[in-house]
């Protein structure tokens, strides 16, 4: 089958190429899929994206007119994609729901730990020769209240570790998981785990119910101090109020991997312009603030795990079987 991979990056084709194995025709290309680049899929049966693709209503249109079939998405999240206007014009997705839930869980958790022990900071200091250690006090993770909104493969995996650190678990989540109950994990309702919580931990996917849950009422209730982790959707973190909270010093400490708005700088370089999206920029300036950009799911394991199953679909698609990850 005939594939154009939108989005990809050199650090994914080799393992792209070994998974395909010669089956499939992959075209690679850099731009990332939109009104502008649409045009790259003619003469392609399917198109496999990333979460920096923008499949809308209008892009599905153009894909449906050129003939595409299938998409195949390189990610577990899928709010990139408009899944009904797919539907209705017939073409098939298909996501990888799971390829390491531990590359992300352990991102937050370097994230938490970098950030809590000014490891960043220290090397800075270091760099310089400067040996005091005024501005390097943390505190200790054991005997702390994590609260884990998303508790399915990635929260999980991060309640897991965080277990192993000696943390009390909350969980907030509406399909609630027996064996984090059985580990000691309590579920409670979103307002009292943001009330409890000493660290916050977004592990939910984008949806209706999810863009903006944490608004400035949401901070209002948090715990003065509180350490907040990002490693599930930007959206899910309204970025104004996020600032107006570090302000305050309700936020004391936030490692963030997404932004609400990344798809126009994430993943590329700006080549020494300066970045125009001020939010972003200010959430930058804080020395209190991590961020990553979307790296994460960024491991030789889940690098394997995204080749081999999106491989493994459009395997599915070409064969004209059911494929157990349709969307
Ligand atoms: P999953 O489907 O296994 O788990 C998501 C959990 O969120 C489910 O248990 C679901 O019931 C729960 N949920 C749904 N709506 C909720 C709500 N309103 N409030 C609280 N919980 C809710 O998915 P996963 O594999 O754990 O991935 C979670 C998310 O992580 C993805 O949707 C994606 O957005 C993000 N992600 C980020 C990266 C990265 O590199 N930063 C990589 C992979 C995934």
């Amino acid at each position: 089958m005939r594939a154009i991979v939108f989005s990809s990056h050199d650090y994914e084709r080799q393992f792209l190429e070994s998974a395909a194995d010669h089956r499939h025709n992959l075209v690679f290309c850099a731009e990332k899929l939109d009104m502008d680049t649409v045009e790259l899929a003619r003469g392609a049966e399917a198109v496999v994206l990333f979460t920096s693709d923008r499949a809308s209503a209008e892009v599905l249109e153009k894909l449906h007119k050129l003939g595409v079939q299938y998409i195949c998405l390189r990610s577990v999240g899928h709010d990139h994609v408009d899944l009904d206007k797919a539907h209705k014009l017939g073409i098939k997705i298909a996501n990888v729901p799971e390829y390491s839930p531990y590359a992300i869980a352990e991102h937050a958790v370097a994230l938490l730990l970098a950030l809590n022990r000014k490891i960043v900071t220290g090397q800075k200091l270091m760099d310089i020769g400067d040996f005091r250690l005024e501005r390097l006090i943390g505190f200790d993770l054991h005997g702390k209240t994590v609260g884990i909104i998303g508790t399915g493969k990635i929260g999980s995996a991060f309640a897991h570790i965080m277990s192993g650190f000696g943390c009390r678990l909350l969980g907030f989540d509406p399909f609630p998981a027996a064996n984090l109950v059985a580990k000691g994990l309590q579920y409670v309702s979103i307002s009292q785990l943001f009330k409890q919580s000493d660290i916050i931990s977004l592990h939910c996917p984008l949806n209706k119910e999810t863009t903006y849950l944490l608004d400035t009422e949401a901070f209002s209730m948090m715990k003065k101090g509180v350490t907040l982790l990002n490693t599930s959707r930007g959206k899910v973190i309204e970025s104004e109020a996020l600032i107006r909270a570090l302000d305050e010093g309700k936020v004391a400490l936030a490692g963030l991997d997404v932004y609400e708005k990344e798809d126009t700088f994430f993943f590329k370089s700006l080549n020494g312009k300066r970045n125009t999206d001020l939010v972003f920029e200010r959430l930058r300036s804080y020395p209190n603030v991590l961020i990553t950009g979307h790296q994460a799911f960024l491991t030789i394991e889940a690098l394997e795990g995204i080749a081999r199953i999106t491989n493994s679909n459009l395997d599915a698609f070409c064969e004209n079987r059911p494929c157990m990850n349709e969307l």
